[in-house]
């Protein structure tokens, strides 16, 4: 049997073989502290759970509309009102099973041989694996620890050519925890009006997820790009739901038909009892994300001090999303090796850096979404094994 090519190109997200590896491990009876991967380590809230079983209950088993339930849309109309201060019509909201669909739906639309689509690097590894999927050619948007981990507009659009088709853009970042200001923001969305051909795909899954004053800007909020802006979010990371698989994208009217053919291809729709969740969690008490954030922030506290004791290691403070993103090219060590060593001799499970991108090396990615007491007890293991084997 021979497969077409583009799935000899098709990439992988490597916290997923982290976290096997970890729960092998794990099942061999030795102590694993997971750092590795990007989800939550908080239940859903429980009245969004009960939403679901009462929906199950009213016999709400059927096909939705493969562009979501109308109630889930305005719930995300709402939502979108009060975080960015713009009012979106429902008929241009999807619901995707999850934030991946978007990116794949985006990506598919733009990308194919001889275009090129620029992607933040270090980034989420999907974006690169979806580009070369479709034969497009990805080239690299730097993020530079220099820069706080944001992107910055001049470099952005110096990578721009006749071929470039899809910019994506994402802010505050994984595997980072950067968020880009405003200002530069600002000056990217300027500099675009000169190239009307890019369409843009911004990734805002973590927007809820800002430290120390820092202020998410969405790209929603500039008109002048409208007509051109796929934007990416979900409830994976804000109400803890990533097995739920619920995720929402804004899309222009142009591409809004096309969108919801490929809904109807490939996912037909999103199963109706997480939609009536997704309600409840917009609408419901938001008591449970600011616990989850005050969590978060004091970790994000604990990691960066932690990681700052450790020898040959420089932690700069992460503004946003759950991870710290610190530097380690001062160990001795290649990232990818230092992180499989943790692993299998520490037991401390996190990322590699390249795992993100070509600029990942030289980093590690660590995720917070531990207790404080695992948090400390995986510093102090990295502690010694780096100073062991220095
Ligand atoms: N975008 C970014 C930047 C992410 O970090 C993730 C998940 O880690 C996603 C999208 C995908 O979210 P989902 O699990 O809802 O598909």
């Amino acid at each position: 049997m021979k497969t077409i090519a583009a799935f000899d190109r098709i990439g992988e997200e490597n916290a997923f073989a982290v976290l096997a590896r970890a729960t092998d491990l794990a099942a061999q009876g030795k102590d694993i502290i997971n750092l590795g991967i990007g989800q939550p380590d908080f239940q859903t809230p429980q009245h969004i759970v009960e939403a679901a079983i009462k929906a199950l209950r009213d016999g709400h088993h059927g096909y939705t509309p493969a562009a979501g339930l109308l109630a889930t849309r305005e719930a995300v109309v709402r939502r979108t009102l009060t975080m960015t201060g713009v009012e979106v019509s429902p008929d241009s909201v999807m619901i995707m099973p999850g934030g991946k669909p978007t990116m794949f739906a985006a990506i598919l639309m733009f990308g194919e041989p001889g275009a090129e689509i620029l992607y933040p690097d270090p980034g989420f590894p999907i974006y690169r694996s979806m580009i070369e999927f479709t034969g497009a050619t990805p080239v690299p948007v730097p993020v530079r620890e220099e820069k706080g981990f944001a992107f910055s507009a001049d470099e952005v659009l110096g990578l721009i050519t006749p071929k470039t088709r899809l910019l994506i853009l994402n802010s505050p970042a994984n595997p980072t925890g950067g968020v880009t200001p405003r200002a530069e923001i600002e000056k990217l969305v300027r500099g675009l009006e000169a190239f009307p051909e890019v369409a843009i795909l911004s990734d805002e899954i973590y927007d809820v997820m800002t430290y120390d004053g820092e202020e998410h800007t969405s790209l929603l909020r500039f008109p002048e790009i409208r007509d051109r802006l796929i934007i990416l979010n979900g409830w994976s990371k804000t109400w803890a739901m990533t097995g739920w698989r619920m995720g929402w994208s804004i899309w222009p009217q142009q591409l809004y038909p096309l969108v919801r053919k490929l809904a109807v291809n490939c996912w037909s729709c999103v199963n109706a009892p997480s939609q009536f969740a997704g309600i409840a969690a917009i609408d419901g008490p938001q008591d449970d994300v600011g616990k989850m954030m005050r969590a978060f922030d004091n970790r994000r506290r604990i990691v960066t001090e932690g990681m700052n004791t450790l020898p040959g290691v420089t932690c700069a403070t992460p503004k946003g999303a759950f991870y710290a993103f610190p530097n380690i090219s001062q160990t001795g060590w290649k990232a990818k090796k230092l992180a499989s060593a943790l692993l299998e001799e520490a037991g401390v499970a996190l990322i590699g850096g390249p795992d993100f991108g070509i600029l990942g090396e030289g980093y590690i990615r660590v995720s917070y979404a531990n207790s404080e007491e695992n948090i400390l007890r995986a510093i102090e293991r990295m502690e010694k094994f780096l100073s062991e084997t220095d």
